[in-house]
């Protein structure tokens, strides 16, 4: 096929925090070179040969997070971001935060806030308005911005990478051209930087073509949200709380979070760990029922539910972070594992790392070198920064929460002591999808959660609530290599757990004519990755959508 070729320095795909922190970067030390280099006759860059991809409708539509952020990184990048924000993307400060305890029917408040969930200093931000802000910033720098367009394969070169393939956009649901058929366009560049955040799609290519897994193969947490109008009164904006024990089995890692924003709002989701064992666990359906605790139902009885939205988050730390450095290319943010998950913190390390690959690559860009040798500088910046620090200390937290819930706790107080040593250093782990226990016996139907309309919902209307849309004539992005596994063998070992993983209702077993068969409703998918992540055979592989398709964070 004929395809339109761009050719640029540097190609970031992916406009979260951690892509824009990597744009605005290097657009800054662009232009600071280019001063002194028009008075010493050095080359000149240009801002301008800096794309920036982005697959949401628009910059910030698809970001979304807790979101209490350590405004660390963000202040490294905009030292005066509390002025600068527009209104409500730094939306409070934390004033007030607390642990709790949870059986199903009370709570108990921890005396003192265990340090890694303390968040004073913190700030309780709207990602999407945040990411909004941002990709302004780097506009104004003369860097293209493209929304609505995806990287759907990777250009590979030598024993690396030179750019990206967009999607082809105008083609029907058998794969047909349509009357707007465009082919996806070619763009190449000396440097291509992945942003995709968790489980990218580019990502997961180049981690498996070159072998580039860090110690741990990449574990991950789903995260589940809702912001709420609440009736007035009922929670002061900046409380921030953390919750342990119920709905979430003392056999999984899971927990939950409340938090109080500006004008009523609040923050309320859960978190539960990828590796759990019971193929019919339902993150959505826990969710629901954690609203339904007198210390959560108190706050937000009588209100209203404004969002809904739904994400993984890699919670493999230090060990799960893959090389993220090849010919031509760098990984960052959530897809390179920079996320502190005893902290439930990604924005600022996110960013944090996207300044580092800036630096990287200029440096790189001015010696006319971007081969893997002259970006391993990357890691050595890592090294020496911070995140090397804060990732470090909790190398081993996640792992080890496998053994359940008092088992890791013990283990991550022995790892604060210890500097994160704990009893077993370093603590090796497998992918979360080989930890499902078979059914052996167990009903293959499981009754599913209704809700009552008004302070719990099922998935169709949390959906609803997502602003999800996408083209209807389109192939499937969601890949099944073969469906026969879906009908027999999954049915009869799994119960098909992508039914109860999914938490946007994508995935159905219906009968026809007396046969299973899987039914794939992809227009729903809030593109959170579950499904790639936690499918036990690993056959559902999620490709990118056309450009535009997929959720609407918006304020979240
Ligand atoms: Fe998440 Fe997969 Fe469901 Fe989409 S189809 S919402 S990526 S689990």
């Amino acid at each position: 096929m004929e395809r339109e070729r761009l050719d640029a320095d540097v190609l970031i795909v992916g406009a979260g925090p951690a892509g824009l922190a990597c744009a605005l970067h290097l657009a800054r030390l662009i232009e600071q070179h280019n001063k002194s280099a028009a008075a010493g006759g050095a080359t000149e860059l240009s801002t301008e040969n800096i794309y920036v991809l982005e697959k949401g409708r628009e910059l910030g539509a698809h970001q979304l997070s807790g979101a209490v952020m350590d405004p660390r990184g963000l202040a490294e990048l905009i030292p005066d971001f509390e002025r600068a924000a527009p209104a409500g993307a730094i939306d409070t400060p934390v004033t007030d935060d607390a642990a709790y305890f949870f059986t199903e029917k009370s709570s108990l408040k921890f005396p003192i806030t265990p340090p890694p969930l303390k968040n004073h200093g913190n700030y309780v931000v709207s990602l999407s308005k945040l990411v909004k802000w941002l990709g302004g910033l780097v506009e104004q720098k003369g860097v293209n911005v493209f929304t609505q367009f995806a990287g759907a394969s990777l250009l590979y070169e030598g024993d690396g990478i030179a750019g990206v393939i967009t999607e082809d956009k105008g083609v029907d649901k058998d794969g047909k051209p349509k009357s707007n058929f465009t082919p996806g366009y070619e763009l190449r560049a000396k440097v291509t930087v992945l942003a995709e955040g968790p489980r990218g799609s580019l990502t997961k290519q180049l981690v498996s073509k070159y072998k580039l897994d860090g110690l741990n193969p990449q574990v991950y947490s789903i995260g589940i949200k809702e912001l709420w109008e609440a009736p007035p009164g009922c929670i002061q904006p900046g409380f921030v709380a953390h919750t342990m024990g119920w709905p979430v089995p003392f056999d999984m890692y899971g927990g939950g979070w409340v938090y109080g924003l500006q004008d009523n709002r609040v923050s309320l989701g859960l978190v539960i760990g990828l590796e759990y064992h019971d193929p019919q666990f339902d993150p959505h359906d826990a969710f629901q029922r954690y609203k339904t605790h007198p210390f959560v139902r108190r706050i937000i009885e009588g209100g209203k539910l404004v969002r809904y939205g739904a994400k993984t988050i890699p919670a493999g730390g230090w060990y799960s972070m893959p090389r993220n450095y090849v010919d031509g290319g760098l990984v960052i943010g959530d897809s390179g594992s920079f996320l502190n998950a005893q902290r439930l913190k990604g924005i600022g390390m996110g960013i944090k790392s996207g300044m580092l690959a800036a630096e990287t690559i200029f440096e790189a860009l001015k010696a006319g070198d971007t081969s893997a040798a002259k970006l391993a500088a990357f890691k050595q910046k890592v090294d020496a920064s911070w995140i090397k620090k804060e990732l470090w200390e909790t190398r081993n937290f996640h792992q080890a929460f496998q053994g359940g819930f008092w088992s890791g706790m013990f283990h991550a107080g022995l790892q604060f002591i210890s500097g994160g040593r704990g009893l077993k250093d370093p603590w090796r782990v497998g992918p979360g999808h080989e930890r499902y226990h078979k059914l052996n016996g167990k009903p293959l139907e499981v009754e599913r959660f209704k809700g009552d309309g008004k302070l719990t919902f099922d998935r169709l209307t949390d959906v609803y609530h997502s602003g999800t849309r996408h083209e209807e004539d389109q192939p499937c992005h969601l890949v099944v290599a073969d469906t026969n596994i879906c009908a027999d063998r999954c049915t009869r070992e799994f119960g098909n757990p992508c039914q109860y993983f999914c938490p946007a209702a994508v995935y159905e077993m219906a009968e026809e004519k007396g046969q299973r068969r899987l039914k794939i409703n992809f227009s729903n998918c809030v593109h959170c990755k579950t499904c790639d992540i936690m499918d036990p055979y690993q056959i559902i592989d999620w490709v990118v959508p056309e450009g535009g398709g997929g959720p609407n964070y918006e304020g979240m």
